[in-house]
């Protein structure tokens, strides 16, 4: 990212599907952010304890320290005046109230770092992901690598039979795949949806 002199904030998004480096991107973005001494306020959502509630965890074990919030709301409550980077991982879990409380951030002048799926297990937009990836100055889409063929993927495979839209897990429940081998659950039932 440009270094901006000025008092303007701004939001970045870094999206894309299940292993495809968005916890490890947020946590090179955080790290660069304290090498410049700013100060920093990670949030995830409760929903997320896949490998330690109090922790952004990445799929090659990289952590940092994070507050668990369950609503947007308590973000704003809990952000400091003096932050300059503000960072949420796995934004998918919260409300599109998150919309706003970025917005709300970056107008206030900080850095708004945020990470999150943007496709469901179905491939559909996910909760408020998708529009924050409108209101972001900086999208950031990363692939994965298909576990069927080894292409790029962007698209998050569910290997459970379970249909609803949130099931936290990773390895063993999901897999990343390309759109050629990426198969929608119950594709004749969706509806054409
Ligand atoms: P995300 O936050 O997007 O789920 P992470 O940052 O947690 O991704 O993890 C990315 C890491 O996952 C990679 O650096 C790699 O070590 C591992 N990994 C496991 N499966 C895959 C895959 N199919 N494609 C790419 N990376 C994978």
């Amino acid at each position: 990212m440009q270094i901006v002199k000025g008092k303007a904030g701004w939001i970045e998004v870094i999206c894309g599907p299940m292993f495809s480096g968005k916890s490890e991107e947020l946590i090179r973005r955080i790290r660069r952010a304290e090498i410049a001494r700013q100060r920093v306020q990670i949030f995830k959502h409760a929903i997320d304890a896949r490998y330690d509630a109090a922790s952004i965890v990445s799929h090659s074990r990289q952590s940092l320290p994070s507050i668990a919030v369950d609503a947007p709301r308590a973000i704003l409550e809990q952000v400091d005046d003096r932050t300059e980077l503000v960072a949420v991982d796995e934004a998918q879990f919260f409300s599109d109230e998150l919309v706003a409380v970025c917005d709300r951030l970056a107008n206030l002048g900080k850095r708004v770092v945020v990470a999150g799926l943007d496709l469901d297990y179905r491939g559909r937009p996910f909760g408020p992901v998708p529009t924050l990836m409108c209101r972001a100055e900086y999208v950031t889409k990363q692939l994965a690598i298909c576990m069927v063929c080894g292409d790029p993927a962007a698209f998050t495979q569910r290997l459970t039979q379970s249909r609803d839209q949130i099931q936290v897990g990773a390895t063993g429940m999901y897999e990343a795949r390309c759109r050629h081998h990426f198969e929608v659950p119950d594709a004749r039932d969706a509806g054409g949806t």
